[in-house]
């Protein structure tokens, strides 16, 4: 299902995540590993505000394991507590529970020492549209024997699933939009299919794919169409792949946006190898540019 993003929906979606918020003690952020910026609400920090929470780069199997590391770091260096999962197969996934008692633990300390009785760790997953919510909510749900009940929430009765013995989940995550405003992070999103809904012109978004490729991962478009001449112009290389994948109009003309269609269906669906599409360096280097402008 595509979602349009209007600022009635944007406030919508805000106000929801805020009370949800209120009602959990951890927040699953989940990032998509391939651009793991890109694929994050622009607000984050002002709805979460200081909620704890673990940042979880999904989809790591699709993206280079190279990068996958350096985005760990990174993101350990700005101060969050970040875990490579795969909602797909649920690699890492159970690492969450510990992960959350890790995060949690001094807070949790604190109460027991004030006389609260510990209770499970409440928590809820949020995200942009397509970043994998549903398939970690079913993943986790399946560890267990799942049981739902009632909890008192702010505007209906919210269920919860329990996971293992010391967490419950929000049996529904919190729904984000993501980056609009900045055309390269569109044509990510795009590109590497985080977002689902056709926002650029695909032969746009593919173009943008095989320059991305020509520069950074080149053998992986030669393996896979057997192109000749890989420096040529992003079209021409388009060109090649209709042609090699019989993408063509009557009287032999190219058609290429089936060709652009077929490239990202290869591209999104990782037949072209694991590809990240956005590096923690670069995005330093632009947050140093405009600070010194
Ligand atoms: P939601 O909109 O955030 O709930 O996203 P979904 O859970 O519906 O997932 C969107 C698409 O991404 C589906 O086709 C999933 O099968 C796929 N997906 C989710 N997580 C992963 C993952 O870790 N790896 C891969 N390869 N695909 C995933």
């Amino acid at each position: 299902m595509s979602i349009q993003w209007f600022p009635g929906h944007m406030t919508k979606a805000r106000r929801q995540v805020e009370e949800k918020c209120k009602l959990v003690d951890i927040v699953f952020e989940l990032l998509d590993a391939r651009l793991p910026d890109s694929s994050r609400n622009p607000m984050i920090h002002e709805i979460v505000k200081d909620k704890p929470r673990i940042v979880l780069l999904n989809k790591a199997d699709l993206a280079d394991q190279k990068w996958n590391e350096r985005w760990i770091k990174e993101w350990n260096e700005r101060g969050e507590t970040p875990l490579l999962i795969d909602a797909k197969t649920g690699k890492g996934v159970g690492q969450i529970s510990n992960l959350s008692e890790k995060v949690l633990e001094t807070k949790f300390a604190a109460r027991a020492k004030k006389g609260i009785r510990s209770r499970q760790i409440r928590a809820m997953i949020l995200g942009i549209p397509n970043v994998g919510k549903s398939s970690l909510i079913n993943r986790l749900a399946k560890r267990t024997a799942t049981q739902t009940g009632d909890r008192p929430g702010v505007t209906k009765a919210q269920q919860w699933i329990r996971i293992g013995k010391s967490m419950e989940l929000l049996d529904t995550p919190g729904i984000l939009w993501p980056k609009f405003e900045d055309h390269l992070v569109g044509l990510r999103l795009a590109a590497s299919g985080a977002i689902r809904e056709e926002i650029l012109p695909v032969e746009e978004v593919a173009l943008f794919g095989i320059e991305f490729l020509q520069q950074h991962y080149p053998s992986a478009i030669q393996m896979r169409y057997q192109l000749g001449d890989l420096s040529a112009e992003p079209i021409n290389l388009l060109e090649q792949i209709g042609q090699k994948r019989g993408c063509l109009r009557r009287g032999g003309v190219i058609d290429i946006e089936k060709a652009a269609e077929i490239f990202l269906q290869d591209l999104r669906g990782g037949r072209l190898g694991r590809i990240t599409f956005e590096r923690p360096d670069e995005e330093r280097m632009k947050i140093e540019e405009e600070n010194n402008q």
